[in-house]
This record gives C-alpha cells, sequence and structure tokens, in this order.
C-alpha cells in the first residue's frame, strides 16, 4: 500500500482550522469512495493530478454501508501517510452507536487524521425517509461535535445549507440550530453544493446576524454534462436554478457546448464568491480532475487567491 514516501507525522499535518487562522483562503478538494477496482485506480489518478494544486485540504465521503465505510476510513488513512495532502474524513451518526463512534474516532487520531467533517448523515437507500437514531447513538451534528471534541484534539468541520436544509421547517429553524452547532465545537463549515452566489450570500448574512463568525466555505460542483443538474438536485435536495437550466436546455444537444458553459458558470460563481469574501472554494470532483482543474487553474492566481 505505501509508496515509499516518508509518512507525514501526526503533529505536523496542519489543521483546517490553522490553515484558516493563518489568513489564506482554502481551496479543497471532495472525493468519495469508489465501489470497483477501476473506480480505485481512477480516485487515485484524480488525487495524484490535483495534488500538484497543493490544496488546503481534501476530503472523503462517508457512505451509509459498511463495506464503503472501511473505504473512506482505509483511503483517509493513505491519504495521511501516502501523499503530501492534509485529508479530512467525512464522518456520519447513521447506524453507528456511541462506542463504535468513539472506536472510528480513534481510528482516525491513530492514522495521523486531525480533521473531521462532522454530518449526521441521511437513512440509507432513502434519503428523504425518515432518519432513526441508533438506539444507542447521538440525533443531531451537534451531538457528533461534543462528542469528536470529547476524544480528542481535532479540527471540526459541519455542514450548511444554503437554502434550508430539506427537513428543516423554515429558514430561521435551519438558520438557529446551525449556529448551534458552530456553537457546540465547530471550527468551520462547508455548504452543499449551490449554482447562485446570492444564495451563500444570504446564509452568510442570516449567521452572521446571530453574532456567529464560524467561515463557512462554499461547495461547487461544475456541471460538465446535463445528466449532473439531475444528480445534483438528487444529491442536495434543492431545485436547480431555472433560469440556469434554460442556458443548459439551450445546447443541450451539443455535449462540448454543456461542457463549456458548466465550466464558464463554475468560475464566475467562484470569482463572485471570492470577490465577495468567501474563505474558499470548496470543489465535488466526483474523483476526476479535469473540471475541477480548469476552474480552479482560471480564478485569480492562485498565489493572490491564497496570500
Ligand atoms: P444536522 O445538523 O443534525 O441537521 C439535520 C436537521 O435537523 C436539520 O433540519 C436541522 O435544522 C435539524 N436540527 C439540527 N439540530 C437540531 C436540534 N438540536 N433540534 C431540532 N432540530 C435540529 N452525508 C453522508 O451520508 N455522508 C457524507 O459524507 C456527507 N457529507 C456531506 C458534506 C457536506 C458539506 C454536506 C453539506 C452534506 C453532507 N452529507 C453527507 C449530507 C448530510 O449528512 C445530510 O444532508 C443530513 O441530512 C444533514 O446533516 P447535518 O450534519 O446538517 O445534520
Amino acid at each position: 500500500m505505501a509508496l515509499g514516501r516518508p509518512s507525514i507525522l501526526p503533529d505536523r499535518v496542519p489543521t483546517v482550522r490553522e490553515l484558516l487562522a493563518s489568513g489564506g483562503r482554502s481551496f479543497s478538494f471532495e472525493f468519495f469512495p469508489p465501489k470497483t477496482d477501476e473506480g480505485e485506480r481512477q480516485l487515485w489518478r484524480a488525487i495524484r493530478e490535483l495534488e500538484s494544486l497543493r490544496p488546503t485540504f481534501v476530503s472523503v465521503t462517508y457512505g451509509a454501508g459498511g463495506s464503503s465505510r472501511d473505504r473512506t476510513v482505509d483511503i483517509v488513512e493513505r491519504l495521511a501517510h501516502d501523499t503530501t495532502l492534509t485529508p479530512v474524513a467525512h464522518f456520519t451518526a447513521v447506524n453507528h452507536s456511541i462506542r463504535e463512534l468513539r472506536h472510528l474516532i480513534g481510528r482516525f487520531a491513530d492514522a495521523g487524521v486531525r480533521n473531521i467533517l462532522a454530518v449526521r448523515g441521511d437513512p440509507p437507500g432513502d434519503p428523504t425517509g425518515e432518519w432513526v437514531q441508533h438506539p444507542e447513538g447521538v440525533l443531531y451534528a451537534e451531538d457528533l461535535v461534543r462528542l469528536i471534541r470529547q476524544v480528542g484534539d481535532f479540527c471540526v468541520g459541519v455542514a450548511a445549507f444554503p437554502y434550508k436544509h430539506p427537513r428543516s421547517p423554515s429558514i430561521e429553524s435551519d438558520t438557529d440550530f446551525f449556529v448551534q452547532k458552530c456553537r457546540a465545537g465547530a471550527d468551520y463549515a462547508i455548504t452543499q453544493m449551490f449554482f447562485q452566489a446570492d444564495d451563500y450570500l444570504r446564509l452568510r448574512d442570516r449567521v452572521a446576524e446571530q453574532g456567529c463568525d464560524t467561515p463557512i466555505i462554499p461547495c461547487i460542483m461544475p456541471v460538465t454534462q446535463m445528466s449532473t443538474i439531475a444528480r445534483s438536485e438528487q444529491l442536495s435536495g434543492a431545485p436547480f436554478p431555472p433560469d440556469l437550466a434554460a442556458r443548459f436546455e439551450a445546447v443541450a444537444d451539443d455535449p462540448a457546448a454543456v461542457r463549456r458553459l458548466g465550466i464558464d458558470h463554475g468560475v464566475e460563481l467562484c470569482q463572485r464568491l471570492l470577490d465577495e469574501g468567501a474563505p474558499g472554494i470548496h470543489f465535488i470532483t466526483f474523483n476526476r480532475s479535469s473540471a475541477t482543474r480548469e476552474v480552479f487553474e482560471r480564478l485569480a492566481p492562485v498565489e493572490a487567491l491564497s496570500a
């Protein structure tokens, strides 16, 4: 498994908190645990291709099922040992007792992983189904944040929802519970993907109005094909903006034009967010490097952005 590069000692891996506090902007890439050997090869190709962009961190999502969960832990461990990257492990409460959660947090610590993104997770199979708490588990991400903090000196991220979480009855309650989650010990938040800068800016204003200054990193997923649009609605539970959908529909018969529009839109969106003072950008990669790289490289020079 080891690639022959020296391990990064746990106490030398910077946390996202430290990286954000150093004043720079954060650029990060999100991967998911693949199901097949070919998927695994694709993932590591993408990681190696994106490593040279020197992202602030890379994150790996946590699935609902047993084997996918083990793969998340394996990938995060390998990232910590065999690459120069700072890994962030996504971590959910679904179907885990507190005892199991503590054990997993311990595994991350053993691997030198000090950054955990604490999300509640969705019910396996049907993300919109009823959320059932494990009889010996936790109920909200806020509880997960507290648990991680109790176990050790981790840097903890949480999720934020520009359109509100699909389960939240109102924007107000969504904001209140988000702020409560931050106050439970979150160092930063990453948003659900979105496609209009104003959605992010409104979320940031709502949170700031409550006196909460937890940095909120916007999450971007460049559209590269028409199916990404339907997929984004499925993944985020939020509608794709109709006027933007119409622009894609107008070129739907031309895959190259769809991709061009998606990259152009991704660049415009990221640039506006950065101009408005966003603390960085988190890219969903779908384990491929090219679209992320294209958007990233067209932003204002990286040195200027991260200075
Ligand atoms: P919570 O913060 O617990 O919120 C869930 C709902 O409960 C919200 O409606 C909230 O307003 C409400 N609520 C919160 N606290 C309280 C309270 N004290 N009392 C009453 N109501 C409350 N899912 C995965 O399975 N794996 C992943 O790797 C993953 N990564 C993600 C990464 C990001 C950046 C994002 C944005 C989402 C991710 N998700 C992932 C999806 C996430 O798990 C789901 O959206 C989940 O339904 C909500 O998670 P949360 O952490 O926001 O939950």
